[in-house]
């Protein structure tokens, strides 16, 4: 053998390192991640550093969540929520992204629910591919008619429907959602932000407090949701979902053991790092691997109950 052709037992070596050092980043193995709440041009970042951001992460799959049409209308607050109030691209951006990156990312498809042909631009996005309709944020009766429209075309189109819960700015009616879990039994809806986290806890009463910290009661309306309806599921995505599992431990240890089935991972995260203090998606996983009680529960919050419920395989 040409020795010049075969590199050196010390290049070999710190290749290997270098393998291993990206492995333990990831934690397990390199077990494939799946992040269903990212947006592409959020809060300004760049499409090359949400890719980096991404893998830095460990995640191997990421769901792209668009904005709905910029409007001035009072579902968006006067435009308050355009770009989800985050500067995150809309359809056919997330659609492109998806498409220029399809080994590791998706993509969602979204509408403001209350302008004009907003089923109709929904529509096209999930003919195209999309696996959800999201992020649906902005200031509606969540079983108002243009709602509800949503509601059934996810039904025609067998996708879940992710929405942000906000206290008196986003999807109005937390309480009576049960209504619309029961008139569409076969739609899977999935819950995320603070109205849908602060009501894990029974005691959680004043609906202004977003981020409430403490113990937790269980049997919160979050958590009856769960446990009595079939198709809510639930996105630890954001600062209000690390907050839920990072609260009160003990009671997030048995909510993951009895939610098992029905909660996601979610990053849902604007830094440029994805790792470290600043990336509240990377502290996520690291709260999900220490709170899960068994190895096959792990797996099913990062990555298996994605596969199913978004219908990723194949
Ligand atoms: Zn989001
Ligand atoms: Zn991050």
């Amino acid at each position: 053998m040409n020795e010049a052709l075969t590199p050196s037992r010390r290049e070999f070596l710190s290749a290997s390192s270098v393998a291993l050092l990206g492995l333990a980043a990831q934690g397990f193995q390199g077990d494939p991640i799946i992040d269903i709440h990212q947006h592409v041009g959020y809060s300004g970042r760049p499409d090359n550093v949400l890719i980096a951001h991404q893998r830095a992460m460990g995640v191997t799959t990421t769901i792209l969540l668009p904005a709905g049409r910029p409007v001035t209308t009072a579902s968006t607050h006067a435009g308050v929520a355009n770009g989800l109030q985050a500067q995150a691209a809309g359809n056919e951006a997330c659609y492109q992204f998806a498409r220029t990156h399809a080994d590791a990312f998706r993509f969602g498809a979204n509408e403001v629910p209350d302008v004009e042909g907003a089923t109709t631009e929904i529509e096209r996005y999930l003919k195209g591919g999309a696996v959800v309709i999201a992020e649906q944020k902005f200031g509606v009766e969540c079983d108002a008619p243009e709602m509800q429209r949503i509601y059934a075309l996810a039904q025609e189109h067998n996708v879940p429907v992710l929405m942000h819960w906000q206290f008196k700015m986003y999807n109005y009616g937390f309480e009576r959602f049960y209504r619309m879990l029961e008139k569409y039994p076969k739609v899977n809806f999935v819950g995320h932000a603070q109205t849908w986290w602060a009501n894990i806890d029974r005691n959680h009463t004043d609906q202004s407090v977003l981020y409430p910290k403490g113990p937790v009661v269980p049997g919160g309306l979050t958590d009856r949701y769960l446990s009595d309806y079939v198709n809510m599921y639930g996105d630890l995505s954001a600062g209000s979902g690390l907050n839920a599992l990072t609260r009160d431990e003990g009671f997030a240890r048995d909510f993951l053991t009895r939610h098992q089935d029905k909660l996601l991972y979610g990053s849902d995260c604007s830094d440029h790092e994805g790792a470290g203090p600043k990336c509240q998606g990377a502290q996520t996983i690291a709260a999900i691997r220490r709170l899960a009680a068994t190895r096959g529960i792990e797996r099913k919050l990062l990555f298996e109950n994605a596969t199913r419920l978004f219908r990723l395989r194949g």
